[in-house]
This record gives C-alpha cells, structure tokens and sequence, in this order.
C-alpha cells in the first residue's frame, strides 16, 4: 500500500458570476507571474541575485495595499502560485542550460517568457479547502462550481492538495490533484520492446502494430483554412476573434484526441507488461527538424513516454530506458551483426552478415529494431547496480556501442 498522486481533469460548468471570478484569477495569476518575471530582472541585474518566490510575495502583499487593490478580490493562491510557478520555469531554465554543456541538445532553452493574453487567458491554482462531489467541486472564493460530467472526479476518503483552473479556447477545465493509496498489483506480463515510428505510432516486439490515427494531418487542411480567415481579418476586430475562436476549437479537438490514443496505448501497455524497454529519444531536438517537426508533436512522443514513466509505477511495470547512441534498428535482432550502411528509406532489415552467412535475417525494420529493444532487458539485470534507479520508475541503460558502428543517432 502507497499514496500516489494523481490528477483528473475535467470541463466546468460556470455560470456568468463564476466566469468572471475565473477571469479574474487567471488575470491575477498572469499579472503576478508576469510581475514577479519583471521584478527577478530587475533585481538581478541590480544586486546579482534573484528573489524568491516567497520574497516576491511578501512584496506582492506590500503592493497590494498601493498599487493592485484589485488583487484583494482574488484568492490570495492565484498570485501566489503563480510566483511559484516562476519559480518552476527558472529552475528548468536552469537545467536544460546545463544540458548542452553536457553534450545532451535538448532544442531550445527555453528562457521564462511574459504570459500574453493572446496566447489565452491561463489559468490559476488553488490550494486549501477544496471539496468534490459527484456534481460539483467547491474552491476557495470561488464556491461550488458545477462540473459537466457527473462521478469522473473520486470523491471517497481522498485528499486533494490543490486545482488548478485553466481556459482553453472558451471551455474551462479543473485539473485536480488527488491523494490516493495505492497497492501496485502484482505484474506478470511478458517484456516488451517499443519502437516509436512517424507512420506508425508503435511498433511492439511480439509482432503488434499500433496505428497512428494522425489526427492533425487530418484536420490539417481545415485548421489551414481557418488559420488563413484569421489572418485575412482585421487586426482586433470582433470578426478575427470569432475567427481565433473557430481555429482554437479546430486545435482543442485534435489535442483532445490526440491525448486519448496516448493515453489508452500507454495504459495498456503498463497495465499487460512487466518490462517495456523503449528508447531514448532526443524528441525536443528532432523538433528543431522542420519536416518532422508536425509529424512528431502530431504523434506526441514526448507525452507517451511521460504517461507511461508514471503508470508504469501504479501497475508494476518496468520502463527500461535504452541510451539513444543504441542502434537498435541497425543491429540484427538475430545475430548482432550492425548494418552501417542502413538508411531511413530501408524499410526491411535484411542480415548480410558475412561471418554468419546462415542468419540471413529478412524483418521489418521497426519489428527488428523493437526486438533489439526486448533483448536489452535482459543484458540491463546485470547493469541495473552500475546504473541504479532515478527514483521515478525509470531505468536507464548505457550499452557499450559496437566498436563498428558510427557517431550518429539512430533516431526515426
Ligand atoms: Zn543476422
């Protein structure tokens, strides 16, 4: 039995006063982000070392007094999460700075940029006294808010730490983070390896195929549409919001979809194996590439990997991480023979390994590399201690790289 925290998200149901108290807080939630973003500079550059988020709320509460009486109608979470929020950004920030002195590109750092409202009003969390019922949830100074699926949140003996209330495109949702126990049942599943692929979504080691629904290429042509009525209206003119407002549904939908087919891949997979062994993908970097760019957030790798770290750890499953440099779609799943010359068009593996004439190994590329994969849980038992365990359900494994094989990703 452990506790394990979880979050459900869920649409909102506001009526006017409750829409504009939203409102409101996401605002202050921008401003104080904003503010706090400003304020850091600021003193930064003046004294060589950056606030805090609890000076800055300290000061905030100062100001508040002056400068932002409004912010007294508000929740006194919205501002300060917010500036918690800052804090978060700087501190990835930070890291991902480090990343390409270690040689590790992980495309752009990322510095913390100013929250637009054109980029959507965003949305504010909230900590305290947070009740849910089936119907409904109940946040501080905002009351009880109707919820528009009925028994989707738990209610029973759980502890919610915090909402987070967010916009998006018109509908407004509530993230809620839940305190649960947990017994991690007992996983049988065979082990499995994953290749991840752009025409298709995965391709597993006993031979499954998932298919990719590619649900942006098929609304491509309307969000295209919409995005051209967008541009052709008049700046700040009521037309070109309505116009926004068509597009970012046309957006909201595809996102919407895309999460479910993630979701539902990466649940089976930790619910029916033991061990999946995937492989390290440099997803951020593959982005900076423009003609896979769409592909691939289209897909959306980098949430897959994420949601099954995390289930993994409620079912029992194993993810083995596989180092990137590994050439698991250039290797011959049946004698390790490294094909150099393999390139992405090659879409069969064929063995022409001169020493082992009696291989002759004919496989899809990606069922060979997937398979390649699965052999790697084995050989990891023996280096688990060398490597150990992040704490997040995670393992990674270096193999030595085959004195044959070249300094090049095997990425896609
Ligand atoms: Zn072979």
């Amino acid at each position: 039995m452990s506790t394990i925290q979880r979050t459900y998200k869920t649409e909102l149901d506001l009526n006017d006063k409750q829409l504009t108290a939203c409102r409101q807080h996401a605002g202050a939630a921008r401003w104080a982000y904003n503010w706090g973003l400003a304020r850091k500079q600021e003193v930064y550059r003046a004294t060589g070392k950056s606030p805090s988020a609890i000076d800055l709320h300290r000061e905030l509460n100062a100001l508040k007094r002056t400068d932002v009486p409004w912010m007294y109608a508000v929740s006194k979470c919205a501002p300060q999460e917010a500036l918690r929020n800052l804090d978060t950004a700087f501190a990835h920030f930070f890291r991902r700075a480090q990343l390409p002195k270690q040689g590790k590109l992980c495309g752009k750092v990322g510095y913390p940029r100013r929250k637009s409202k054109k980029r959507g009003l965003g949305g504010f969390r909230l900590t305290g006294a947070i009740v849910v019922f089936p119907d409904a949830i109940q946040l501080p100074r905002l009351g009880r808010l109707r919820l528009k699926e009925r028994s989707y949140l738990p209610t029973g003996g759980v502890k919610v730490p915090s909402a987070t209330v967010t916009e998006q495109a018109g509908h407004w949702y509530v993230s809620v983070l839940v305190e649960q126990e947990h017994v991690v049942p007992e996983n049988t599943g065979p082990v499995v390896g994953v290749d991840l692929g752009l025409k298709r979504l995965a391709t597993l080691s006993d031979g499954h195929v998932e298919e990719n629904p590619r649900h942006l290429k098929r609304r491509l042509k309307k969000i295209k549409r919409l995005q051209r009525a967008v541009s052709r209206k008049v700046k700040g003119s009521q037309n070109r919001k309505k116009a926004a407002r068509r597009l970012g549904t046309q957006y909201r939908n595809v996102a919407n979809q895309r999460a479910n087919t993630v979701h539902q891949f990466t649940s089976r997979l930790a619910k029916t194996k033991s061990v999946v062994v995937i492989e390290d993908l440099n997803v951020a970097g593959m982005l900076k590439n423009h003609h896979l760019a769409q592909a691939i957030s289209d897909v959306g790798w980098g949430a897959f990997r994420r949601q099954l770290t995390y289930k993994a750890a409620w079912y029992g499953c194993r993810v083995i991480v596989a180092d990137r440099w590994e050439p698991s779609s250039k290797t011959c799943s049946g004698c390790g023979w490294v094909d150099g010359d393999l390139t992405l068009a090659d879409r069969t593996f064929r063995c022409e390994n001169p020493a082992r004439p009696d291989c002759g190994l004919v496989l899809d590329r990606d069922l060979n590399a997937a398979i390649n994969l699965a052999k790697l849980a084995d050989s990891s038992s023996d280096s688990l201690n060398a490597c150990g365990e992040d704490g997040s359900g995670q393992r990674h494994v270096a193999l030595v790289k085959p004195s044959s094989m070249k300094q090049e990703p095997n990425a896609v």
